[in-house]
């Protein structure tokens, strides 16, 4: 189904970001979209691979590009320490600093904070904690964290939320969500420039009438786009599929959904199917670092023996500069060598494997045979040949 393009602006849009829905599947809820921001435009369902500290480890920005990755994540919490992001703004912001030219989205640090455990303090003006380098104090509020990405220069600013663990009582996770409705409204008051991305982030666990809750709030502010927090923190996978089931139905239809920190290749085709748009995670690139390799016949584990003497390519249907130019034998050589190159050639491999299947994602949604394409996907990557230890 062809669809209109949104432009609509209210006070706490952006005027340089658009969302436009191209599509729908026939069978399932998946949809195609493309985003619109000052830095290009990028179709979706899209993974974002995560450049935390304003690099995707072990890649020059241009071999990022090179795998088809059109946006990449960067995170507020680390930026703001380190380097600082008055240094990143005095710089002409993170795409020039880093000399990325592509969409930026600029994590709230919310979840970083919450990682931290006992280095922070929970008030309702912000979060109080201590600097995981070198202990010093600080605090992030909702206005704090806008006026910080705003300094980047990202293209999506994220709200600043609070992130619960699993599980947790239904009472922790009802003030948890208030908590983080409140603090939306501040960041979207905060808000200054137009040209950014702003998106609300909803909390409430596992219960169903809970994240209807928050997002029905955050989506009378009018936010740019809405994501789903709080997942992927230990909840199993059939509760995390359900979440993101319900919570799908109720965001706003006509933005785009961003699940946050998900996933695996076989949860992000489940999510999909919910109508998500947009995914992150560090598991193509943290893989690739500890030598776990994808590929469509499930996943490799590079150290292993038997590929000592392989002199096949990592996957034979891959494109990427990695499979191309080098065999298993080589890169299980470099792995076990500890050379910088392992990490260079399996990131790359990863990266572009992951935008691969999100482009097979999109052309398959375009066609209207989803559902067909992620069962010839699952069906040969979870019975391959490749092994799944140490995964
Ligand atoms: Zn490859």
């Amino acid at each position: 189904m062809k669809l209109e393009k949104n432009d609509i602006h209210t006070q706490n849009t952006s005027r340089s970001f658009a969302f436009e829905l191209k599509a729908r599947d026939a069978s399932t809820r998946a949809r195609l979209g493309e985003v619109h921001t000052p830095h290009g435009s990028f179709e979706t369902p899209v993974f974002i691979p995560v450049g935390t500290r304003a690099t995707v480890k072990g890649l020059t920005p241009e071999m990022v590009e090179q795998t088809g990755t059109k946006i990449i994540l960067a995170n507020t919490y680390h930026l703001y320490l380190r380097p600082g992001h008055e240094l990143i703004g005095r710089h002409g912001g993170l795409h020039r600093f880093m000399n990325w030219p592509l969409p930026i989205l600029t994590d709230s640090g919310g979840f970083q904070v919450y990682s931290l455990g006992v280095l922070r303090k929970l008030t309702e003006e912000g979060y109080a904690f201590q600097s995981h380098i070198d202990g010093s104090s600080h605090v992030m509020t909702p206005e704090s964290c806008i006026a910080i990405q705003e300094t980047l220069g990202s293209d999506i600013m994220m709200c600043l939320d609070e992130c619960i663990s699993y599980p947790a009582e239904r009472r922790q996770v009802e003030a948890s969500l208030a908590l983080t409705i409140r603090w939306a409204k501040r960041c979207a008051d905060a808000r200054r420039s137009t040209s950014q991305a702003l998106f609300g982030i909803s909390q409430g666990g596992v219960h169903a009438d809970l994240r209807k809750r928050c997002i029905e709030a955050l989506a009378e502010m009018g936010f740019d786009g809405y994501a789903l927090g709080g997942l992927s923190v230990g909840e199993p996978k059939e509760l995390l599929y359900e979440t993101v089931e319900f919570s799908a139905l109720a965001l706003p239809d006509d933005k785009p959904r961003y699940l946050m920190g998900v996933g695996t290749p076989e949860d992000i085709l489940e999510c999909v199917c919910h109508g998500v748009d947009m995914f992150d995670c560090v598991i193509p690139t943290r893989n690739a670092r500890n030598g776990m390799l994808f590929t469509k016949k499930g996943k490799l584990v590079i150290k292993n023996a038997r590929y000592r003497q392989d002199r096949n390519p990592l996957d034979d249907q891959c494109r990427c500069y990695t499979c191309r130019n080098f065999s298993r034998a080589y890169l299980r050589h470099l792995f076990i060598a500890r050379e910088i190159l392992a990490i260079v050639l399996n990131t790359i491999h990863n990266i572009t494997f992951y935008a691969t299947l999100m482009k097979g994602v999109r052309e398959a949604v375009r066609g209207g045979t989803y559902e067909t394409f992620r069962k010839a996907f699952l069906d040969t990557y979870q019975t391959g040949s490749e092994e799944e230890k140490g995964c």
